[in-house]
């Protein structure tokens, strides 16, 4: 009998053992017995041991399920499978919402796996990682194969004959189009709700001339563009391309040459950009794929985040939330074992564990920055540091002559460390806070502002004002170091206080 299949987050799991001690409990299973193992990936040497070098560590887990694993058919338990039930991480999906998972990983980017046949584990477990995760060479023993899970179809494309009003309004990037184009359709009142099982093509003729041929015309360019999102150059074929406005555009564009009403050219139509290219003698090189292919992302679906619900795990592994995270909380680093705990948790689950760190305005600012991925407004790589680059800029700007930049409370301890006029103010009144030391290290990512609410009777806010002052009278010396340290063990003081 084929068994369901369960599926991992690897990117979620936290090694606590909770599914395996569960399926124990449930089973009633002898003391040396498990129907689950939770293999560290670390150096390879004992349980929990990390890999790399201080301070570049990580490690990760690998929960294996034995043959012996029933799925819990002998009705022990109201909660199907105990062990997918118990994970407290939710890392864990088995059934419809094991497929659904999946689906929705691999279009975060994930690539699924199954331990091969000679691992002889319980079939139908599906592991998840993304492409961001480290691989230390333990990995490499289990001899990952990829696996089938879902057929990769989750592209939306919606159509102005194909998807109803209720589709539309359900998805977040269409939601804000029928607001735009329709803003006079309510499909929450009795009339409105009418529409949701219509096409737009349908429901035109009964809007008396509101929901015009024009206004159908910029709709469908819109979901030309939404359409877009979903190309790739090494998978959707020219002639795709070539029925879509914005596919079309880059043909235009970066293969003028190319006449696809030639008996030659509409051989083209069946291949891929990139399977073509090496056959255009240099017309269509790497750096035009790349240019087409950047393009093209401009579409790419955005995630959808929100502090209250997505786990933060989620949001780390989508590079766009990640940057997020590194811009308004840039003490937490979940590749760390102590930051991996938060990877179960929501933002706003997190919050009351931080210390005031992650405060109200903090959340609210991450919310705000969500809402703006979403929508697709939020700025670049500038804006990240907007919250810092005020105060430094000033303080800049009144920099004494021969000192290229100055400093602030606002300024990190990381770049406070490569000035030895900068650091001499603080130690000044931070005796026994030594530059290079451990706790300068931990302390890296933090501004001066930031580390005050762990030294509260140290660092007051008249101290700080003095330090704010003196720093600036300083001026800068140039030397800041660029590069960034590794953020390491942070989370472990703020659970650990
Ligand atoms: S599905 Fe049930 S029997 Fe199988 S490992 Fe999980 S808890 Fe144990
Ligand atoms: S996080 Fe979930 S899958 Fe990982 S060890 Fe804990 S219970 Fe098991």
């Amino acid at each position: 009998m084929a068994r369901e299949k369960i599926l991992v987050n690897l990117q979620r799991c936290t090694g606590c053992w909770s599914c395996s001690l569960g399926c124990k409990m449930v089973n009633e299973l002898a003391d040396d017995t498990f129907r689950i193992m939770v293999h560290t990936v670390g150096n390879g040497h004992g349980t929990d041991r990390p890999a790399g070098v201080w301070p570049n560590l990580t490690m990760d887990w690998l929960p294996v399920w034995s043959k012996q694993c029933t799925s819990c058919a002998e009705g022990k338990t109201n909660h199907g499978m105990f062990c997918v039930y118990t994970c407290p991480a939710h890392a864990l999906a088995c059934g419809e919402a094991a497929e659904a998972e999946a689906e929705r990983l691999k279009e975060a980017g994930f690539t699924l796996y199954e331990l091969p046949e000679e691992e002889n584990s319980r079939p139908n477990v599906v592991y998840a990682r993304p492409a961001v995760m480290p691989a230390p060479a333990e990995w490499e023993r289990f001899d990952i194969v990829e696996a089938e899970f879902v057929e990769d179809d989750g592209a939306f494309v919606p159509t102005l004959d194909g998807t109803t009003v209720g589709e539309l309004a359900e998805n977040p990037r269409t939601a804000g189009l029928l607001a735009q184009y329709l803003p006079w359709l309510d499909i929450t009142t009795p009339e409105g709700a009418m529409s949701k099982g219509m096409t737009l093509s349908a429901l035109a003729p009964f809007t008396q001339g509101l929901l015009d041929d024009d206004t159908l015309a910029a709709i469908d360019d819109e979901f030309g563009k939404i359409a877009a999102g979903y190309f790739k150059v090494d998978e959707t074929t020219i002639g795709e391309l070539a029925e879509n406005p914005v596919g079309a555009a880059l043909l235009a564009e970066f293969l003028p040459w190319l006449d696809l009403t030639t008996e030659q050219g509409a051989m083209s139509k069946s291949m891929s950009l990139a399977a073509m290219a090496p056959f255009t003698q240099g017309l269509l090189d790497d750096d035009t794929l790349a240019t087409i292919a950047g393009r093209l992302a401009q579409y790419a679906p955005k995630p959808v985040f929100n502090v209250a619900e997505t786990l933060i795990g989620d949001i780390a592994e989508n590079a766009d939330g990640a940057a997020i995270l590194a811009k308004h909380i840039p003490w937490l680093d979940v590749t760390t074992p102590e930051g991996a705990m938060s990877k179960g948790m929501t933002l706003a689950a997190m919050a009351p564990f931080t210390q005031g760190l992650l405060g109200d305005d903090t959340l609210a600012a991450l919310q705000a920055d969500f809402e703006a991925l979403a929508a697709g407004t939020l700025g670049g790589g500038e804006e990240a540091n907007a919250e810092e680059a005020p105060a430094s800029e000033e303080a800049a700007a009144g920099a004494p002559a021969g000192r290229g930049k100055s400093y602030s409370i606002q300024s990190k301890i990381r770049d406070l460390e490569q000035d030895p006029m900068a650091w001499a103010v603080l130690a000044k009144y931070m005796p026994g806070f030594e530059a290079g030391s451990k706790e300068a290290k931990q302390a890296g990512s933090m501004s001066i502002k930031m580390m005050a609410k762990f030294a509260k009777d140290i660092l007051t806010p008249e101290v700080l004002d003095q330090i704010d002052a003196e720093l600036k009278a300083l001026g800068g010396s140039g030397a800041v170091s660029e590069e960034a340290p590794k953020k390491k063990g942070f989370f472990a003081r703020l659970f650990g206080k």
